[in-house]
């Protein structure tokens, strides 16, 4: 059984009406930014005049992050608080926010406002016009230098290239998604859970808008060039096998030359007698053959690596706490 199947039953479940939409916010230490967070969400929420939810993910925080978020209240929305028992990482965050999102639309979106909430009508519109999946790409990426940008689009076109998925450059977390798109999500089992290639696994009908990514209110990244490289190479083995074809590749085009250089060799001596010769020939080969060979046998290991991650099956995330706040008007609907 998968662990999202064993999660608590939401506590309130036999009683609520079934939000418009859900917005999930995963936190980890961002108690500077999250009254702002709120107060711009709620405003954003209040113009689609229908009772909405919003679930905080607090992905074990350190600081106030919890006890802000678990005492936050909506007049018109039901504002959800779901605290782990550590910190699982962002992807896990949003699968537990995922698993608990009740709406007939999900939206996924960052605590420290980098992903302007005011935008959620627009994405709402997109989505009441039949797009099941409003990915929202930057346009420009405020507050981040020439380095990150140019390792991003590297990323993202070899992952293109090398996966079956399409993954659309420059699109984060945040973007919206239709209830039957996030059914299938959550019933994706893997461990490994990389959210941008899952989000967009399923398909169905998509669309893309444009924003310009503000840079962070208060508080700083989470996430250093050490995690990014471990999130790239986390997508790209989850999601192709690509890279042990191109190893299998590569061993059978070297053992081709070597035999086509093995000929030459031969005859050679057979026609000229050639003495004992080409060392420096030889070391070059014997440490490039050695190289690719240990390469093709980590990169194995990253698959089998996966493999026991995935035979495991250890659950995504640990629920601590949960705490619910019903907006009146949807109480008063009982
Ligand atoms: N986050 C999380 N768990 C983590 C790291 C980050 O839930 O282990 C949240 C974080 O609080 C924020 C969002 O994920 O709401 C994006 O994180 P961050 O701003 O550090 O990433 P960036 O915007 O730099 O990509
Ligand atoms: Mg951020």
């Amino acid at each position: 059984m998968s662990s999202i199947a064993m999660l608590p039953r939401r506590p309130d479940e036999a009683y609520i009406v079934q939000p418009f939409l859900s917005v999930i916010v995963p936190m980890y230490n961002e108690s500077e930014v999250l009254a702002t967070c709120h107060e711009r969400l709620c405003d954003a929420l209040d113009q689609l005049h229908r009772p909405c939810e919003i679930i905080y993910v607090d992905d074990g925080s350190a600081d106030s992050s919890w006890s802000l978020a678990a005492a936050f209240t909506s007049p018109h929305h039901t504002v959800r608080a779901v605290r782990l028992s550590r910190n699982f990482g962002k992807e896990a965050a949003m699968s537990a926010g995922l698993a608990q999102a009740a709406g007939q639309a999900v939206i996924i979106i960052d605590a420290d406002l980098q992903d302007p909430p005011e935008l959620i009508p627009e994405m709402v519109s997109q989505w009441q016009a039949g797009f099941d999946v409003v990915d929202m790409q930057r346009s420009k990426r405020h507050g981040e230098g020439w380095f990150k940008r140019f390792t991003a689009a590297a990323f993202y076109r070899v992952i293109n290239h090398i996966s079956e998925v399409d993954l659309p450059a420059n699109v984060g977390d945040f973007r919206l998604l239709d209830q039957r798109v996030v059914r299938e999500i959550n019933q994706l089992p893997e461990r490994t859970r990389f959210m941008k290639g899952l989000f967009a696994w399923p398909g169905f009908k998509r669309t893309t808008l444009q924003f310009e990514r503000d840079s962070r209110q208060a508080g700083e990244t989470k996430w250093n060039y050490r995690k990014l490289m471990h999130l790239a190479f986390e997508g790209i083995t989850s999601f192709s096998t690509r890279p042990l074809r191109m190893a299998t590749v590569a061993g059978a085009m070297i053992s081709v030359a070597a035999i086509v250089w093995a000929f030459i060799v031969w005859s050679k001596t057979l026609l000229w007698g050639d003495p004992v010769a080409g060392y420096p020939s030889m070391m070059i080969m014997m440490l490039l053959m050695g190289g690719i060979q240990l390469l093709s046998i980590g990169l194995m290991g990253e698959y089998i690596g996966r493999l026991f991650i995935e035979a495991k099956q250890r659950p995504l995330y640990v629920v601590m706490d949960e705490s619910v706040s019903v907006g009146y008007e949807q109480s008063r609907e009982t």
